[in-house]
């Protein structure tokens, strides 16, 4: 079955003419959809909790703030973009009594949905919007005129209209001008975590780091081994971006070229393989979440370990002094909203 993509066409703005829409939290995406929905003429309440740090940068955006319970109250669509890992108990504690029937309740990732961290109540539209690009994309392109594309889900829907509604909203936030997939709370949430683990963060963290250790452990300097299997990664990634595999193929020699075929299958094997299946099983079944659920309750203190580690890492040392000499590179916030971009689940 080919994949169901909405456009411009799709929907108007009529579903949300009426209604308040509670934008929750103001970091890359709540900033980005709260001025979106805003300019395209929708009336959007910032709800923020008390002693925030977003309330002056929104209020100074034009926005209305209030607290989120008030937030809530006085709206008929509520987007959840608070960091995912806080979301069940902002949920619990400012939005879950302060919703009533008819309302929706809109997510831009979903894992507290899917694993059924927030369970809301049957009377609700639960529906999700996720953009595919960092906040300050999400702006920028639609201050040209285009919009990024999205993902578009439906959870629950109460009223009968909870698609169309979430496509208005897309259309709001100028996605439907790029396209928006049609997909499930389930396959988004769960291939976004594959793909992190496995492919995007996990396995291109554990590849340089294991090609980088082979060179240092063989003699040759740390500098080199840097340049070589960090630092020009991103060269590659580029061609891959442009035009996959096969582009990039055609750009590196043809040296590199038979390297590829004759050692990217003795590096990524049939283990590899079976490893990554058993990742997507833990995936499915929950018990990735519930892990890192209760890593969070018990006060994070494994992962942060793990952070440590990962950053005395002798690849960041040198990788550190290395970049400082380079100030050509983006760093900074630029080089984080585009590290998110892909990266739904965001923190
Ligand atoms: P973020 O960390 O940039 O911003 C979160 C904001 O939430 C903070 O700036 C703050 O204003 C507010 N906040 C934090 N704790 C709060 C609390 N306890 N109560 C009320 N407000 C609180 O987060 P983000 O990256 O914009 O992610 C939001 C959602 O969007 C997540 O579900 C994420 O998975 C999803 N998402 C992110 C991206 C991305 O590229 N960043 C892309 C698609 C979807
Ligand atoms: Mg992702």
């Amino acid at each position: 079955m080919p994949a169901t993509i909405y456009y411009e066409n799709d929907a108007t703005l009529a579903p949300l003419q009426d209604k308040v829409i509670a934008v929750i939290g103001y970091g890359s995406q709540g900033r980005a959809h709260s001025l979106n929905l805003r300019d395209s003429g929708l009336s959007v309440v910032v709800g923020l909790h008390d002693g925030s740090k977003s309330k002056a940068k929104a209020e100074a955006d034009g926005l209305r703030v209030e607290s989120v319970a008030d937030a809530v109250k006085a709206a008929d669509v509520v987007m959840v973009l608070v960091p995912d890992h806080s979301q069940k108990s902002v949920y619990e504690k400012s939005i879950k009594d302060n919703l009533k029937l008819g309302d929706t309740l809109m997510f831009a990732h979903g894992f507290n949905i899917h694993f059924g961290q927030i369970e809301p109540l049957d009377g609700i539209d639960v529906s999700m919007i996720a953009p595919k690009a960092p906040g300050t994309r999400v702006r920028e392109l639609y201050e040209e005129g285009i919009g990024v594309p999205a993902l578009v889900a439906v959870h629950q829907d109460a009223s009968g209209n909870a698609k169309e509604q979430a496509l208005s909203y897309a259309r709001g936030l100028g996605s439907l001008s790029a396209g928006v997939l049609e997909t499930t709370f389930k396959e988004e949430t769960e291939t976004d975590l594959f793909g992190e683990q496995a492919v995007l963060c996990g396995g291109v963290a554990a590849l340089i780091q294991t090609g980088f250790e082979t060179l240092t452990e063989a003699g040759y300097q740390p500098e080199s081994a840097y340049f070589e299997v960090l630092h020009e990664l991103k060269l590659i990634v580029d061609l891959i971006y442009e035009g996959g595999l096969t582009h990039m193929r055609e750009v590196v020699s043809d040296t590199a070229e038979y390297g590829d075929y004759y050692a990217g299958p003795k590096v990524i094997n049939a283990d590899t393989k079976l490893a990554m299946k058993a990742l997507l099983g833990k995936i499915q079944d929950g018990s990735f979440a519930r892990e890192w659920i209760a890593e969070n309750e018990a006060g994070r203190e494994k992962f942060l370990a793990m952070r440590q580690a990962g950053t005395d890492h002798d690849v960041e040392r040198v990788g550190k002094d290395l970049r400082a000499m380079m100030p050509w590179l983006k760093t900074g916030k630029a080089a984080r909203e585009d590290a998110k971009a892909a990266m739904t689940s965001g923190n």
